[in-house]
Order: structure tokens, then C-alpha cells, then sequence
């Protein structure tokens, strides 16, 4: 291998990776489209969150001090029920204003009671209570105009994209997403819908490569399987790099003679490093192909899945300067036996359920990586350090699927 790093830590791995970096695009996008999308600058406010006064509460506007002793009988003068209609409305002594919630606030009113601790008879409310202060929204109270909510790398979850709309954006600034071949090699896969014949399997590593592409908010493309030749490959990486900004490979990166994603990325590429202290997915190779950058990633389907996750991912989010990790965390107590290794990072799928205690790990499926069924029926990966010992009962990190 000369000099090439082999078998390195995780940390190390996305440290060689991080050295090669991509330009990125930012361009403007309809929000509309913006789920998923990383935001690409400090984006400010154009108004005021809430823009005026108005009600928390479907209910009577008055004066407080109308209402301290209950029962409190107010005149109604009149309903306000969207913009403009407080305009020629003021609430004076003794006097209430039937209001909907989200409606501006009349002149004269400071205090709101909810529509059922109240009676009506003709033009007059009856108060059971007085009435409260706190259930109007005040001008400003979320976010003041050119107040900035959302930093540039921000990943655009539904609730931003609809925070972005509530400031008075219709388009925002993105990072062009990334466009990312995938392409799984081996003679034996077949699509699915296909007949297997003996010694085939089905091909699923691109579907899942590409689902969690989309997670990241970038473009998948998965490009047809290639066989186990050398020329085959080499052509499909020739054209990969010329239409693409990343490439993606499954399969092929072990230690046989027919592993032709490294030996190809030793001969003829650029490998920056092969494999990692991770478990599943360890074989793992990184480096550039006609200086497009190339994952070699397993072909068990669990070890892609994981690389991806623990590699790829946190690479990616680094070179599009996305904000902190995707991933969800928790800690969760081991209710199973788990079995760490002595010299890898060691991811083990697990159910996590929620009991008096908190959350639990539960180890029930066969762990093997080409057991896609344990990840996809999983909700979790306990993390286990190398070398150290688990104990039923111990409280461990788990990544959420
Ligand atoms: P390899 O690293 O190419 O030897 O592949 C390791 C294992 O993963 C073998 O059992 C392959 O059949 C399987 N495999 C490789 N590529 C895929 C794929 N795209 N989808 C599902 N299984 C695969
Ligand atoms: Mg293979």
C-alpha cells in the first residue's frame, strides 16, 4: 500500500476526506422547493413576528380593569375578526369587542378572556373571571424585523422552510445541490423485478445510497450496475466524473481479486485512504477519480448504509458548510448483551422502547452485515467503543435511525 493511510480511526478518515473540499453553488430557490435545501446565508426577518397586536384566544377584548371583580357585565360593541376591521373600533369603560384569535387588538383594549368563561345575552358579556393580559400577542414578541432566525448552513426542515415564509421570504439563497452518481458493481446483482438466477441476488444498496443522498438534500443519480471487469469500470467512472460532483461505488472494495474498485483506485486513481476502524464498514476507500471525489463504499448493505452514515454524510455536510450533524443522538440503557470489538468503532442495531426508566436497548435481530432486515427494522445503533467492555444495565450514546 506505500504510503497510502490503511486502516485508520473514523476521526482520521473524515480528516482526510475534509482536505479535499468542493466548490459550491448557491442559487436562489422558490420555497416551494426549499425542504431539505441548506440555507446559504444569515437570513433576517422583513417584519415583525407577530407585524401587530392581537389575540391568543378566540374571546372578548376589554380593559383589565373593567374585570377585576367578577362577575363582570360588558357592553359589546363590535367584532374583529381580520386586519382592518379594528380600525374604527375603541373599547371604552364597561365596553367589550368580540375577537377572534390571530385578530388585531382594538384601541383601548389590554386584556383578553376566552370565548368559554364568558355568557352573552343580547349586547352584554358575562365574565366568570378577569380577564388576562398574557393572551395578547405582542407586536415583535417572536422575532423583530432584521433579526436574524436562521444561519447560513442551516439544514431547511419543514418548520424553517415555514419560518422563512412567516418572515416574508418567498425565495431564499441555497447551496446548489450536489450532484452524486451512485454506481454498486458486481456480477451478481440483478434489479429487482428480475428473475434471479442461480447465484444472484437483488441489487438494493443504490436504492438505499440514494434515499439517504435525498436525506442530505442533494441529487442522486443511481447510473446501471457494473460488472465485475475492469474496462466496465473504468469506463462508468470515466463518464461519472465528467457529469458529476461525487461518486459513489458499493461492492468491490476488499481484499479478493476481484475487488476492482480498489485495485482500479490503486492503479489507476488517486486513493487518499483505504479502510476503516468501523464496524460493519470497515472496507471502506476514499480518494479521487479524474479529481472527482469517490467513495468505495462495502457492498454489505448494512456497511454501506453505515459508512455512509458515519463517513459521507459528515463529509458532505462539512464541504456544503452545513450547520452541525444530521443525526439524532440519545443515550439509552442496554437491556441486551451487545458485543463490542477489540480495535473498531462498533455500531450494533437495536429496538429502543421507552419505559419508566427511560429509554432501553434491546439487541433482537442476527447482526450479520449483509442483514439489511436488522437495520431497516432497527430504531437505533448503539455505539461501542473499541476494546471496551458492556454490561446489561450500562447507559450507552445510540444513533436514531
Ligand atoms: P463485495 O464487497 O463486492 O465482495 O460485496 C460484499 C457482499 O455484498 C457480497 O455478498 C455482495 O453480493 C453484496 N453486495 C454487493 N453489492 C451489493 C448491492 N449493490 N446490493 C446488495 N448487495 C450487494
Ligand atoms: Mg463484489
Amino acid at each position: 500500500m506505500g504510503e497510502i493511510p490503511y486502516f485508520v480511526e473514523l476521526d482520521q478518515a473524515l480528516e482526510i476526506c475534509k482536505q479535499t473540499t468542493l466548490q459550491t453553488i448557491v442559487e436562489r430557490v422558490e420555497l416551494d422547493e426549499c425542504h431539505n435545501r441548506i440555507l446559504a446565508v444569515d437570513l433576517p426577518s422583513l417584519v415583525d413576528d407577530p407585524p401587530f397586536d392581537n389575540s391568543a384566544m378566540d374571546g372578548f377584548a376589554m380593559r383589565y380593569e373593567d374585570t377585576v371583580i367578577p362577575p363582570a357585565k360588558l357592553q359589546i360593541i363590535g367584532t374583529v375578526q381580520a386586519a382592518g376591521q379594528e380600525d374604527d373600533i375603541t373599547v371604552g369603560e364597561g365596553q367589550a369587542v368580540r375577537i377572534m384569535t390571530g385578530a388585531p387588538l382594538p384601541n383601548g383594549a389590554d386584556s383578553i378572556l376566552q370565548v368559554e368563561l364568558t355568557s352573552t345575552e343580547e349586547d352584554i358579556v358575562t365574565l366568570q373571571q378577569p380577564s388576562m393580559k398574557h393572551f395578547i400577542r405582542k407586536k415583535g414578541e417572536n422575532l423583530t424585523k432584521g433579526e436574524v432566525a436562521l444561519q447560513a448552513g442551516t439544514h431547511l426542515t419543514p418548520s424553517r422552510v415555514g419560518l422563512c415564509a412567516t418572515m416574508g421570504h418567498s425565495s431564499i439563497p441555497a447551496i446548489k445541490r450536489l450532484k452524486i452518481a451512485i454506481i454498486s458493481t458486481g456480477d451478481e446483482l440483478k434489479q429487482p423485478g428480475e428473475e434471479l438466477d442461480r447465484g444472484e441476488i437483488y441489487e438494493s444498496n443504490s436504492f438505499g445510497l440514494s434515499g439517504l443522498v435525498k436525506w442530505l438534500g442533494h441529487e442522486p443519480t443511481r447510473l446501471h450496475c457494473v460488472g465485475d471487469t475492469l474496462g466496465d469500470l473504468r469506463q462508468t467512472l470515466n463518464q461519472a466524473s465528467t457529469e458529476f460532483d461525487i461518486i459513489l461505488t458499493s461492492g468491490g472494495v476488499s481484499m479478493g481479486e476481484w475487488d476492482l474498485v480498489r485495485r482500479i483506485m490503486e492503479e489507476e486513481g488517486d486513493l487518499h485512504f483505504w479502510r476503516v476502524k468501523l464496524r460493519p464498514g470497515s472496507p471502506p476507500l476514499f480518494g479521487l477519480w479524474n479529481n472527482t471525489p469517490l467513495f468505495g463504499l462495502p457492498g454489505n448493505p448494512v456497511s454501506s448504509h453505515v459508512v455512509f452514515r458515519m463517513l459521507v454524510a459528515p463529509w458532505i455536510r462539512h464541504t456544503t458548510q452545513a450547520n452541525g450533524p444530521i443525526e439524532s443522538r440519545a443515550v439509552a440503557k442496554l437491556a441486551t448483551k451487545v458485543k463490542p470489538t477489540k480495535d473498531c468503532l462498533t455500531l450494533r442495531r437495536v429496538s429502543i422502547e421507552m419505559g419508566e426508566e427511560g429509554l432501553t436497548a434491546h439487541q433482537r435481530i442476527h447482526q450479520g452485515s449483509g442483514n439489511l432486515a436488522s437495520m431497516a427494522l432497527s430504531e437505533g445503533m448503539v455505539v461501542l467503543q473499541p476494546g471496551q467492555d458492556y454490561s446489561i444495565g450500562e447507559t450507552v450514546e445510540v444513533l436514531l435511525l
